[in-house]
């Protein structure tokens, strides 16, 4: 039998829940794209993106999702021949830098594995290895959804001037926007990418690419550039047709403002609070199952943990069974593995992941845990006790 008919959660890190006030705002007849509602909303859009991101910087919008503002990014401050110093910690940062490699960049890759967080003592080494200043960027993804490991961003800014490299920082967000603590300015960063179907939690198809004038100087030299991705026109458009580069994606806009008006009303400080609250829970969870069974978090140092998705290593072919049994009997679906290997390499079946981004509050996410330990009392997983009596004790906030 199942238990799986009611309303289905997706804990899956992206798209991420979408919340029904932003299903509601899309549901509309075709606006007019020359004048009225949707021109005058888009030009507020602006200033709502530059405060989720902590910036006084510039915006582009992308018909696109992440793959494409990662292009953008690229393409608007490099030319061919290029260098970048690309820090990896996952699966993002190589598809990245495969991107960058396509477009004529030559990167350096110094890769710290899957479990752990970029080591700036490495950073600082790469960057002062590079006496002649080669590199143009340096590449990093502040949360790398395939391993749940979170970036010091600042970190990485501070080494970049303490070898006082004139290489611009450019950062991936796509996973952590409005989930994990994220600051453009205070933080040095001079080009950010991010998606909406994550933390802004807004149907896949948008993309944004922050950056600040040194990263337009760049793009004033950039060869890689094509018109239709130059984020000129998008960031000072003289014609409302210019943010899109052609027709508005009118109905998520109309989406992204009622997600954005959600995170406003909410205040940013205290949506981060949630996600970190929240993600205590889960942890609290696993640590209880582990101390019991196979059950291990990917990133063992909390600090290093982003608050917007978990990474679990439970051994094949556990992970694959849980996810099946959540699907199948309990209306939860979980996030495949750590993008390690493909799924006919049987340790493939060992991992999955529950995102806690976006959309979430404290009934999903102990529902999400009560169902993983009815799926591992199910299928006969060994596993700690108390890990939900635990979990809900974070939760019990005054
Ligand atoms: C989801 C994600 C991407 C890719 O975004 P798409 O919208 O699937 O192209 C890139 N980087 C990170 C960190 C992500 O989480």
């Amino acid at each position: 039998m199942s238990l799986a008919n009611g309303r289905p959660y997706l804990a899956i890190p992206g798209p991420s829940v979408m919340p029904d006030r932003v299903l509601q705002a899309m549901h509309r007849p075709a606006p007019n794209i020359y004048e009225g509602e949707l021109v005058e909303m888009v030009a507020g859009l602006v200033p709502d993106l530059k405060t989720v991101a902590r910036t006084d910087g510039d915006v582009a919008i992308y018909i696109a999702n992440g793959h494409g503002a990662w292009e953008a990014a690229l393409a608007n401050t490099h030319s061919r021949g290029d260098r970048a110093l690309v820090l990896a910690t996952g699966r993002f940062a190589h598809g990245w830098a495969e991107m960058a490699r396509r477009l004529g960049i030559d990167c350096e890759i110094v890769d710290f594995g899957k479990s752990s967080d970029v080591d700036l003592t490495r950073a600082a080494e790469a960057l002062a290895a590079d006496t002649e200043h080669t590199f143009n960027s340096v590449l990093v993804v502040q949360v790398d959804t395939s391993t749940s490991v979170k970036n010091d961003i600042a970190g990485v800014r501070a080494a970049l001037d303490a070898a006082g490299h004139p290489a611009l920082l450019m950062v991936d967000c796509i996973a952590c926007l409005a989930c994990d603590r994220f600051e453009m300015d205070a933080w040095g960063v001079d080009v950010m990418v991010a998606g909406c179907q994550k933390g802004l939690m807004t149907p896949p198809g948008m993309s944004f690419v922050y950056f600040n004038d040194r990263a337009d100087a760049a793009r004033e030299r950039a060869d890689c550039v094509t018109s239709y991705w130059d984020w000129r026109p998008r960031a000072w458009p003289d014609d409302f047709y210019q943010y899109f580069g052609g027709t508005a994606p009118t109905h998520h806009l109309y989406g992204l403002r009622a997600a954005l008006d959600m995170i406003a009303e909410e205040g940013l400080e205290q949506v981060w609070t949630r996600h970190e609250v929240l993600a205590r829970a889960v942890w609290t969870a696993f640590d209880a199952w582990g101390a019991g069974g196979p059950m291990q978090m990917n990133i063992a140092d909390p600090a290093k943990r982003s608050v917007a998705v978990t990474s679990i290593r439970v051994g094949a072919p556990h992970g694959t069974e849980l996810r099946n049994w959540l699907m199948d009997k309990a209306g939860v679906t979980l996030g495949i593995g750590l993008g390690m290997a493909d799924s006919r390499d049987p340790a493939w079946h060992g991992f999955f992941r529950v995102a806690h981004m976006g959309h979430v509050n404290s009934h999903m996410v102990l529902g999400a845990l009560g169902t993983i330990e009815a799926g591992m009392t199910a299928l006969g997983i060994p596993h700690g006790k108390g890990a939900l009596e635990a979990a809900a004790a974070v939760c019990a906030v005054d």
